[in-house]
């Protein structure tokens, strides 16, 4: 292909990305929502919606670049906090069957349970693109920033309750050996979630989605960020990705259970699920 990524060896691969993720960092942000129309932020919603995370509940987003689902995470449980401080309030007013469970789940006086959010990016600047956001929201508490590999991540066995890849997977050479690591950091019981482009199937969207994708998108990339290579690399790595069925079965391969997928916006983007029992 005009970028060379059918034809570089693997090792190759990853300075590519390192050089694509480097070119747009500062961009990305942008570059994201115009792409897509904002409708990431959906995709991303919808992430959490599914994940639905607790207080106490820690996170690592791999891949995380600039911090999206680490951000909605924390904010997803403050709001499910404020929630629970809300029923507590009512509950203390009009006693009723419900303070059993609101005083079960959530003890009078006690300590509120620490969320944490780790985001783990192979690339530098996109850390500090997203650590410059994060200080800009005020949102510091509960987060760090780990520079390093999906196919070898420096954490310990046993340490999360979800793991999430966003739009990362793809991106990886050896998507195995990330499979393999996610089942080594979760904890037994905890969840594994990947959003990643994947096939529609509607033939008219396709088309539709085919057009956009190889006409409008570099355009933008060299129009926006200068940077047409990049965003046609883009481009080819998301039609080299497998299809909903092909990556369920990797993922079941990887010895995850219950795994299913949700397709997102007809199939052009699917999030799929799986545990470590
Ligand atoms: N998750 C973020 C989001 O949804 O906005 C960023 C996604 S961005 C398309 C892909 C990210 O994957 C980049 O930040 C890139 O540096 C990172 N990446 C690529 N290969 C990686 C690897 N082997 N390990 C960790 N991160 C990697």
């Amino acid at each position: 292909t005009h970028f060379g990524f059918e034809t570089v060896p693997e090792e190759e691969k990853a300075k590519k990305v390192y050089q694509v993720f480097e070119n747009v960092a500062q961009k990305y942000d942008v570059m994201n929502d115009t792409m897509s129309l904002g409708i990431h932020r959906l995709w991303k919603d919808f992430l959490l919606h599914v994940m639905h995370p607790q207080p106490g509940a820690r996170l690592l987003d791999v891949a995380g670049g600039t911090g999206d689902i680490a951000f909605r995470f924390l904010e997803y449980i403050k709001s499910q906090e404020e929630r629970l401080r809300r029923r507590e309030a009512r509950a203390m007013q009009t006693p009723s069957w419900q303070d059993i469970s609101t005083n079960y789940s959530n003890e009078q006086g006690a300590e509120p349970l620490e969320s944490k959010a780790v985001v783990c990016d192979i690339n530098k600047e996109m850390l500090t693109v997203g650590k410059q956001k994060a200080d800009s929201m005020g949102m510091t508490s509960g987060l760090s920033w780990v520079a390093g590999d999906a196919e070898e991540l420096p954490f310990d066995d046993d340490q999360f309750d979800i793991y999430t890849i966003a739009f990362g997977i793809r991106n990886v050479t050896r998507i195995e050996q990330a499979l393999q690591e996610a089942l080594r950091v979760l904890k037994p019981g905890g969840r594994f979630m990947c959003l990643e482009f994947s096939k529609v199937s509607n033939p008219i969207l396709s088309r539709l989605y085919d057009t956009y994708s190889f006409q409008v998108i570099p355009v933008l990339g060299e129009v926006i960020a200068g940077d047409w290579k990049s965003y046609q690399y883009l481009v080819e790595s998301i039609r080299k990705f497998p299809d909903q069925e092909e990556f369920k079965a990797m993922i079941e391969d990887a010895g995850f259970y219950c795994v299913r997928y949700y397709n997102v916006t007809g199939g052009i983007v699917a999030l799929h699920s799986g545990f470590k029992l």
